[in-house]
């Protein structure tokens, strides 16, 4: 299956099996693929926008799924309107650091300074992502850009570390063009223990971002805690500064775990931390769990989940341990010291989390993602979208105007590159744009990209918007090669309204050719994205019939009462549970008709079914890009909610 893949296909195949489960890992790992090496071969890592690794991190999933929600938390973030002051944030600042004030920061609709070019490749960009790189320790399964900053993080010499780290990255906001107008709508503070850093330093970042590119009222701005590393007050702090989600990086609810994995924190600073972000009263927060830790087995993973659940979280991100090069857990598993639990028991513990989680009330939106209503973590989406976003900070990847963009990884190459960035006639001028230099992504990158990550996301597929980007022969090829997953229950089609329905009658309710309204959601889909490509999809239904079923996936009687009730507008009939809560309709992608994986057994299935589709676009090598690495920086082919330099963040092995 490998060698009739692109290079761009297997090499986000493997970038995707580093954050999938274990079972899907092994199925990636029989088609030649390494994925124990694929975030970090030389040359070459995944992109921002494809998948994370199985575990998570720090908390920073930014990918995350550390992340959420939106608007602004119980009253210590205002999501008023108001004019920002000059300066304001930074007393908002002064305050949080003192912890005297109750003032909070109001996060504006300002129109900062800085250029405004309509940027992102026509689209507004209202994200951001920033990595804060220090820790305490390392842990055993890292492979982050990180610095280890020992037991005592108030120390004044760690404090002037960050200081003059933060320095370095608010000389690349300052330089760093503004695209677009609109303000950001979601900020994500990654790391590394972005808790680490004290309150009045993440206040000069936020009032940078403001006076830069302006913060919505009401944005999600989230920030990685791990335990440890916080208390109540400094919560506060946070949340006055305009912080209104945390993701929280337990990863296990037992001390052994926590010993083998070389954690910073011990089960005590854990439970310490829950109680903490309780009284917060943050609008939303995350716990991050890792499955597949040495030691651990299906009881503990389902203590694990259970004592997760009474900890009262909005989302839940579980991530499967990924054992990176060059970690310690790596020496230890060449040597035979590493002792994880086998395929078929991370597999049951997936299908654990997904039962458990669910029964609990949280939606299964993404391959390690779980959320109550309203709690989907926005900055995450964005990614999984392929959505532009901004990023600063080591080793961290931006998505700009259809570039991809990894930052040195090397603190001391950091510093050189903001340096050069800054002080270039560009710089100056708050005109630099990272990796604009780049190539576009190919069309067929995009295609890929939209797949992988649209695949592995209970939305799925949106097909309107995938033949305007595409066209209707790239829809065409999809179905068909979702048809055989579909048969044995791994994939299946959702309506406007949300209903489960067959692939063949998504096929007809999403022509423009049978069904007039799928005209005019294309139509709509084109518009959306300010392009003509979807008046190209426009009388290509051909393609799409093609993706008619054969006998035994669908009768011709079938799909002449589905082309019916597609023309006269009738819904069709459910043919399984609805996809999800009214909630989780009106958070993802109501009113589309889309295909998807099941869940579980679908996304644990992800890695095959992607392969699959991959597979049936039959793409050149010659037809994808290499993205190697640059002069500038690193270029990050593949994608996901891994950051930085486009490594998966969470799912693996989180911090
Ligand atoms: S896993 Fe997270 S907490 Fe551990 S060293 Fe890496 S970034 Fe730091």
């Amino acid at each position: 299956m490998q060698a009739e893949l692109g290079r761009r296909a297997a090499r986000a195949l493997m970038a995707s099996a580093a954050r999938t489960p274990r079972g899907v890992r092994a199925a990636a790992r029989s088609a030649g693929s390494a994925t124990a090496g694929a975030t970090s071969a030389p040359g070459w890592r995944p992109a921002p926008s494809s998948l994370s690794s199985p575990v998570s991190h720090a908390s920073n999933d930014s990918a995350a799924a550390r992340c959420s929600g939106t608007a602004s938390t119980s009253g210590r973030c205002s999501t008023t309107a108001a004019a920002a002051a000059p300066g304001r944030a930074a007393a908002a600042a002064a305050q949080a650091a003192g912890g005297s004030s109750t003032r909070t920061r109001t996060i504006t609709r300002s129109s900062p300074g800085g250029s405004a070019d309509g940027g992102g490749g026509g689209q507004d960009v209202r994200s951001a992502y920033i990595h804060l790189p220090f820790c305490k320790r390392k842990c055993f399964y890292c492979d982050f850009p990180v610095e280890a900053v020992g037991r005592d993080p108030a120390a004044p010499k760690v404090e002037a570390r960050m200081a003059a780290y933060v320095d370095t990255l608010l000389r690349e906001v300052a330089a760093t063009r503004r695209l677009g107008s609109a303000p950001l709508e979601s900020v994500f503070f990654g790391g590394g223990t972005p808790s680490l850093l004290p309150p009045a330093l993440l206040g000069r970042i936020l009032e940078a971002l403001d006076d830069r590119f302006g913060i919505a009222a009401g944005a999600e701005v989230s920030l990685e805690a791990d335990p440890g590393t916080f208390d109540l007050p400094r919560l506060r702090a946070y949340g006055r500064l305009g912080v209104s989600r945390l993701s929280v990086g337990v990863q296990a609810f037992q001390q052994e775990l926590l010993t083998a994995c070389g954690r910073g924190h011990d089960l005590a600073e854990a439970e310490a931390a829950l109680e903490a972000v309780r009284a917060a009263g943050l609008r939303s927060w995350s716990l991050d769990l890792i499955s597949g830790l040495p030691g651990l087995t299906p009881d503990m993973w389902a203590a694990s989940l259970e004592r997760a659940v009474a900890a009262g979280p909005d989302h839940v991100s579980v991530y499967d341990l990924q054992v990176e090069e060059g970690t310690p857990f790596e020496r230890w598993q060449r040597a035979g010291r590493l002792r994880l639990p086998a395929d078929e028991a991370a597999v049951e513990m997936y299908g654990t989390a997904s039962r458990l989680l669910t029964a609990a009330g949280f939606e299964h939106y993404e391959v390690s993602n779980y959320a109550k209503p309203g709690h989907r973590c926005a900055h995450n989406q964005v990614y999984w979208r392929g959505l532009p976003y901004y990023a600063f900070g080591l080793g961290a990847a931006s998505y700009l105007r259809g570039r991809r963009f990894s930052r040195p990884a090397r603190m001391s190459a950091y510093s050189d590159w903001v340096a050069a960035l800054a002080d270039s006639e560009v710089g100056r001028a708050g005109a630099a744009l990272p990796g604009g230099h780049l190539p576009e992504e190919s069309q067929e990158e995009l295609l890929l990209d939209t797949l992988m990550l649209a695949l592995r996301t209970a939305d799925g597929v949106d097909l309107a918007r995938l033949r305007a980007r595409h066209g209707a022969a790239a829809v065409g090829v999809v179905l068909r090669a979702l048809r055989p997953h579909e048969q044995v229950g791994s994939a299946y089609a959702v309506d406007g309204a949300g209903r489960r329905i067959s692939i063949a009658e998504a096929a007809v309710a999403s022509s423009p050719i049978l069904n007039p309204k799928a005209a005019s959601a294309a139509a709509a889909a084109a518009a959306a994205r300010g392009d003509e490509q979807g008046s190209a999809a426009q009388g290509a239904g051909e393609e799409e019939l093609e993706a008619r079923p054969g006998p035994a996936a669908g009768s011709a009687a079938a799909l002449a009462a589905a082309r019916e009730r597609s023309q006269s507008g009738a819904q069709a009939p459910a043919e399984g549970s609805a996809d999800g809560s009214a909630e989780a309709q009106a958070e993802g992608a109501t009113g589309a008709v889309r295909v998807r994986l099941s869940d579980p057994d679908g996304f644990l299935l992800s890695n095959d079914v992607i392969s699959d589709v991959f597979a049936a676009f039959d793409l050149p090598p010659s037809g994808l890009s290499d993205c190697e690495g640059d002069t500038e920086g690193e270029v990050s082919a593949g994608s996901g909610d891994k950051q930085p330099g486009g490594v998966e963040r969470k799912p693996v092995a989180a911090a």
